[in-house]
């Protein structure tokens, strides 16, 4: 089975005003996402969303200001991608990858998951540190390249490098991915 795992298309990360607040290259990615999503949730893949979500007091915090509190609106998808998180499966996390403390594993195994795509932010932060953990799991895993993005733009650049070059990850565009990208 084929699975997207969604990183952190949060409010607490897409809304500006919000303490970490990605930027336009953040909100930029939203509506290829959406529609990358729509495709793939019709052609029956697993659609998780990784949700960054901390205690109030969590040590992330000695790093980071404090964001996606548990309980407070930052740690909801944002309402772009609302319907298509109802029809997938959200996975809080506490930390950069979604494997660590999470079900993420389980998920993935039971299901028979052995291809992911992955889209979302931050590309350098918990996008690398989740295709990290994918690829220690031997899972094949494709970043797609225009459903990615975060608020460092050489940070990003490096990550896709590092994915593909060191963590054996595909890069794609969403339109490569659907076949259109001839005629574009
Ligand atoms: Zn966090």
């Amino acid at each position: 089975m084929k699975a997207v795992i969604v990183v952190d298309m949060l409010r607490g990360f897409l809304e500006p005003g919000r303490a970490l607040y990605g930027g336009d290259a953040c909100r930029a990615i939203i509506p290829a996402t959406r529609e990358f999503l729509e495709r793939q949730r019709d052609q029956g893949a697993l659609l998780v969303f990784l949700a960054d979500t901390h205690d109030p007091d969590d040590l992330e915090f000695r790093m980071f200001p404090r964001h996606c509190v548990r309980g407070t609106d930052e740690v909801e998808v944002i309402p772009e991608l609302a319907d298509l998180r109802a029809a997938g499966i959200v996975v809080p996390k506490r930390r950069y990858s979604g494997f660590f403390d999470t079900p993420l594993d389980v998920i993935l195994s039971d299901r028979d998951v052995t291809e992911v795509a992955m889209v979302g932010v931050m590309t350098d932060i918990c996008v690398l540190h989740t295709a990290a953990d994918l690829r220690n799991r031997d899972y094949e895993t494709t970043v797609v390249t225009d459903c990615v993005a975060s608020f460092d733009p050489a940070a990003h650049a490096f990550a896709l490098a590092h994915m593909r070059d060191i963590l054996g990850a595909r890069l794609a565009t969403s339109a490569e991915l659907a076949g259109t990208a001839a005629r574009e």
